[in-house]
């Protein structure tokens, strides 16, 4: 049986894919987690409890932890989801994404970077550490165009420049420790168990309680869109299949404009609701727009489709219908998370 260590396994796309990994492959999952804001163990279900997966409070920058739980577990693979994720609060302060993002991939490498060297050459060949990264780290398209693995990095938020460092000390460890890495950079996900901050859950949950649906500036900012089981599916084909030292980009070829997203969410709400006293269009309200907002990301994820033969299954209005249904249906896990009755009941906290 392969054992894992993920990182951030608590988080959105974390814990989705831990939840595929038990599901799908017979691997034991180590699964270390801060349990920031972000994290919630409810998102990992029954698979909480299953004897193939131990979960660890702790953090990335701690390399003691990090050198003891490579010691006992052995890890066949890394993966490391664990990040301050939200470019809004990487605004209001960035320190947190320098600490969490740079300093920590940086510690987690580090401590992964002395394990492996100490292993013997049938057990350090087959191992892989996988770094999840983003298509911000590229910075802005014009109307035209896509990213690729080689387009030049160009961040132009605190988070995106966090991110772009940590991939830089990734590729570092490639090549000059021989370390075999994989980095992923992905479009935006969306799907169920996203902490509702996010534009999908925070407008759909604001249209079915009839509040403001804020959208920066005119709406016109594009964002390509892809199902988080996709993105799941296409970080194991590269575990499986990638070449170490490479990258891969991933993306849904799912363009829309945040405008589009959001009357399309209010759509599928109101046909979902059909008793609400009101039309969840009506409920958009223009903001000031982001400092240093992209106004376009797109993605050339032919990479992985010819070379590793990944590709997405889930088409976006499919794929959104779902998610939608997926947050009306599960009002308990919203209010766990957006009550703070989680952090109480789970973790002692009033955080
Ligand atoms: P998330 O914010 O939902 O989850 C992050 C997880 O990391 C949380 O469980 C949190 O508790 C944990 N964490 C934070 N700091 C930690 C630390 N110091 N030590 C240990 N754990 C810590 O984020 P997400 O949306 O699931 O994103 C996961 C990864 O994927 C991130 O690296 C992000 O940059 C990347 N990514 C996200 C998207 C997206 O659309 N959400 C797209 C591309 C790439």
């Amino acid at each position: 049986m392969q054992t894992y260590l993920v990182t951030g396994g608590a988080g959105f796309i974390g814990s989705c894919f831990v939840r595929m990994l038990l599901s799908q492959h017979d691997v034991f999952v180590v699964n270390l987690d801060r349990l920031t804001y972000a994290g919630n163990l409810d998102s990992l279900g029954p698979f909480l409890d299953s004897e193939r997966h131990e979960f660890v409070r702790g953090d990335i920058r701690d390399a003691e932890l990090i050198t003891a739980l490579l010691e006992e577990h052995q890890p066949d693979a890394v993966v490391n989801f664990a990040a301050e994720s939200h470019v809004d609060r990487s605004i209001d302060g960035p320190a947190e994404f320098v600490s969490t993002n740079v300093v920590g991939t940086f510690q987690l490498l580090d401590a992964v970077r002395g394990h492996w060297a100490k292993r013997s050459p049938q057990s350090r060949d087959p191992f892989r550490f996988l770094h999840v990264s983003t298509d911000e780290v590229y910075g802005s398209l014009g109307d035209t165009g896509q990213f690729t693995e080689s387009s030049p990095y160009a961040p132009n938020s605190p988070y995106a420049a966090s991110k772009a460092a940590s991939d830089h000390f990734v590729r570092a460890y490639y090549h000059t420790y021989g370390l075999p890495v994989l980095t992923t950079n992905c479009s935006n996900n969306y799907g169920p168990y996203q902490f509702p901050e996010k534009l999908i859950p925070l407008m759909i949950l604001n249209a079915k309680e009839g509040k403001p649906l804020p959208v920066y500036g005119s709406g016109q900012n594009v964002r390509d869109w892809l199902f988080v089981e996709d993105h799941c599916q296409a970080i194991q084909t590269v575990l499986d299949r990638g070449t170490p030292g490479e990258v891969y980009n991933i993306g849904g070829n799912a363009e829309r404009t945040n405008l589009q997203v959001v009357e399309t969410i209010c759509d599928i709400v109101g046909r979902l609701c059909p008793d609400l006293p009101y039309n969840p269009r009506d409920l958009i309200t223009f903001v000031q727009d982001r400092p240093g907002h992209d106004l376009r990301y797109a993605i050339d994820a032919g990479k992985i489709r010819q070379e590793l033969g990944w590709q997405p299954t889930q088409d976006f209005a499919s794929g959104l219908e779902n998610t939608v249904r997926w947050y009306l249906e599960n009002c308990e896990w919203v209010d766990r998370v957006t009550s703070g009755k989680y952090q109480r009941e789970r973790l002692g906290t009033t955080g």
